[in-house]
């Protein structure tokens, strides 16, 4: 096959993966396109590419998921090539195709080996030709696999054979669930990705995600990069993921290996791919699924091997002998990854998208960021609310879990949720360093690692916070190089008020949900300069001096102990205040602010009145007016981002009105359900 050149791509995705694509592009001095929704349009993968084109607006149907306007788009830009990152059109064989025919190159595999490997069942059935092991299944009609409920070996897991991102899954635990189960599967695959074709697999239990990465060539080269070990997930996605494997034999580690490289062999398998494994606690390993595309979690592989997986998906696209023999393939140290995301752990991973006020990312040997933003910005929420992915390299796993420890502290992104002080304890929890981990780890350890959020909020002295933030409150002017117009804005009008109160919200960006109200604390101020602020709060003399001023970062000292100013105004008029890798909400109670709206914050009301926690469709109410309801007790559900949330009572009382019926469309303002007590 002769090589053709490659002068431009266009990049069909958004987010992280495309910004980490045109850094390729870049480096191999390939003209980039990006494409971009209009409310992406201001989106970092648009600023850095060469160029950027416009989808409109409307849903993702018209937008990111719409071939012939992606298509058109190249064509008109001049394109040689689409890149189509992960998710979205990735593994679409119709866009694949669409491609060819325009005399495109498809950056990925040929539309064949997408259809075998997008379908689960297919993909399963070509294992068992192969003889590569799977776990025991059934396929079938629902009457079919209705008619053999006494004989599953439960439990069992019902899977969409188009499914993936974890979406769609359903654990049975005996016969008698096996109807309803099957039919709610069939119904959101239907749903969810346009196919209602569903199977049953034999759930494994305490298993681990194992998964081997491929390159293949056209000219019948197949080689693996190692594998990646991805057990920390929730709701059935990765969270953390690692390579090497701190669980594999050697002996294993080749063997798993080696399947994958001969899976990908048998079907004439070109450009990257991962075989996905499950593997049981005995270290036997069954063929789960083919990503046919490049994975969120490839960074670690690139860190380990130096390789650039993007680099080589395109020469071999472009029909080149891939740059590696498997023998020239070296693995060093071990890198670990953690996905970022705008969520709130404590409810469910509840997707938060939502204002960013302050994005800091960490600066330290071994840390690579590959992330969608790199300033303040909206995470919307007509996507996947991923930031960005952290990924530490390390010569060990234990000097990758020290950086990757040390980075999430470093790592400040101020916006309503994270996970990053959840992310924080896992790093910290002594199961997942002794890597006693498996694919139910974070479902297992919920309670545990929201107990050490907890604490390592209540480790932080308040009082810190307090000082800090009003230093920063009287300084922000002269901090941020703003001019100054008058002398009151200059000194402050705190003169008049040298007792003033500061309220530390219990809802604080830290995450966790403590059954306290804020708290106040009565400063009063002793003394104040420009550059200086000496308080006492609770008998305790409080002193901030200033240590370093300047460019991104801004240092003080409190009580002689060095801390950096991250502190950013929320778009509710409160303050948030990092303090030792957690931010803290905060705002002055004195008087002459209080023209302010302090609405959002906790009111005696918020356990009675329900808001959909976003855009979405309500699709049950589960009561109705003047009914009792106890804590806990789902009210309703409403769909939003293919997830049903349940929003539940939060204290018991009495139903006093329903504003949404079934199908309604809501918004993050519309109440839902009133409560009285
Ligand atoms: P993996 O690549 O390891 O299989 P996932 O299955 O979590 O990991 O990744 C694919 C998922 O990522 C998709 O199913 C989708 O939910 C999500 N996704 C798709 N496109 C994007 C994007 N541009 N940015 C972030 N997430 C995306
Ligand atoms: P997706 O396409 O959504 O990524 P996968 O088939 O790759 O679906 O499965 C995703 C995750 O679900 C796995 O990583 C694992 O945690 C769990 N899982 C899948 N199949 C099984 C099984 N048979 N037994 C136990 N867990 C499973
Ligand atoms: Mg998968």
């Amino acid at each position: 096959m002769p090589s053709k050149k490659i002068h431009k791509i266009l990049v069909a995705n958004r987010g992280e993966i495309a910004v980490r694509i045109i850094g390729t592009l870049k480096k191999l001095s390939i003209n980039s396109v990006a494409i971009y929704a209009d409310n992406d349009a201001d989106s970092l993968h648009c600023r850095i590419a060469d160029e950027a084109r416009p989808l409109g607006c409307g849903s993702l149907k018209d937008t990111y998921l719409n071939i012939q306007k992606i298509i058109d788009l190249a064509l008109d830009a001049g394109a040689d090539a689409i890149h189509p990152g992960y998710g979205f059109l990735s593994e679409n064989a119709d866009f694949a195709e669409a491609c060819k025919a325009n005399n495109l190159i498809f950056i990925g595999p040929d539309a064949d080996s997408m259809r075998l490997m997008g379908d689960k069942i297919r993909a399963r059935q070509f294992a068992i030709e192969n003889d590569i092991p799977v776990v025991w299944g059934l396929v079938g009609s629902l009457e079919d696999i209705e008619a053999q409920a006494a004989a599953l070996p439960y439990p069992v897991l019902i899977k969409a054979s188009a499914g993936g991102g974890g979406k769609g899954m359903h654990i049975v635990d005996d016969a008698s669930q096996l109807h309803l189960s099957l039919e709610q599967a069939a119904r959101e695959a239907e749903r969810y990705f346009g196919n209602g074709q569903i199977f049953v697999e034999q759930y494994i239990r305490n298993p681990r995600h194992i998964e081997v990465q491929i390159l293949a060539d056209h000219h019948g080269n197949v080689i693996h990069l190692y594998e990646r070990e991805c057990s920390v997930q929730r709701r059935y996605q990765k969270v953390i993921e690692e390579s090497p494997s701190p669980t594999l034999t050697e002996e294993k580690r080749k063997a798993i290996c080696e399947t994958a490289v001969n899976l990908c062999k048998k079907m004439n398998y070109n450009n990257a791919g991962t075989v996905e494994f499950i593997v049981d606690e005995n270290q036997n390993f069954y063929f789960l699924e083919m990503n046919t595309r490049i994975q969120v979690e490839h960074p670690v592989t690139e860190q380990r091997t130096g390789i650039d997986i993007v680099e080589e998906q395109i020469r071999i696209a472009r029909g080149k002998v891939m740059g590696y023999t498997q023998d020239s393939v070296m693995a060093n140290g071990h890198a670990i990854e953690c996905r970022i995301y705008a969520e709130d752990p404590e409810n469910n991973f509840m997707p938060a998208p939502g204002d960013i006020t302050l994005y800091h990312e960490p600066k330290m040997r071994g840390v690579r960021i590959d992330s969608s933003i790199d300033r303040p910005t909206t995470i919307s929420d007509s996507y996947d609310p991923m930031i960005s992915k952290l990924i530490c390299h390390g010569k060990d796993r234990e000097s990758a879990i020290e950086i990757t420890r040390n980075a999430l502290k470093d790592y400040i992104v101020q916006t309503k949720k994270t996970n990053i002080p959840y992310l924080q304890s896992i790093i910290d929890n002594d199961d997942f360093i002794e890597n006693k981990i498996d694919t139910s780890y974070c479902e297992k350890h919920q309670d545990e690692l929201i107990d050490s959020m907890v604490k390592m909020r209540d480790e932080i002295k308040k009082e810190d916070v307090v000082a800090l933030f009003l230093f920063y409150d009287f300084n922000k002017k002269y901090l941020e190089n703003k001019t100054i117009d008058n002398i009151w804005e200059d000194i402050g009008y705190w003169r008049y008020n040298m007792n003033i109160d500061v309220e530390i919200g219990r809802d604080a960006a830290c995450h966790v949900r403590t059954d306290a109200a804020n708290v106040v604390f009565h400063v009063q101020i002793d003394r104040i300069r420009r550059k200086s602020l000496s308080c006492t709060i609770n008998g305790q003399t409080y002193e901030v001096m200033l240590s370093q001023n300047g460019g991104d970062i801004n240092k003080v000292i409190i009580n002689g102990m060095t801390e950096s100013i991250f502190v950013s105004e929320t778009n509710d008029n409160n303050y948030c205040v990092h303090l030792k890798g957690l931010d803290f909400i905060c705002r002055r109670n004195d008087e002459l602010n209080d023209t302010k709206d302090y609405s959002h914050t906790e009111n005696k009301n918020s356990d009675l009145e329900y808001h959909s926690p976003m855009p979405g469709k309500v699709i049950k109410v589960n009561v109705k007016e003047g009914d009792e309801v106890k804590v806990d007790d789902v009210l309703c559900v409403v769909e939003a981002m293919k997830m049903e949330n349940n929003i539940k009572a939060m204290t018991s009382g009495k139903v006093a009105k329903v504003f949404v019926k079934e199908n309604d469309k809501v918004d993050v303002k519309t109440i839902l359900i009133e409560l009285a007590l």
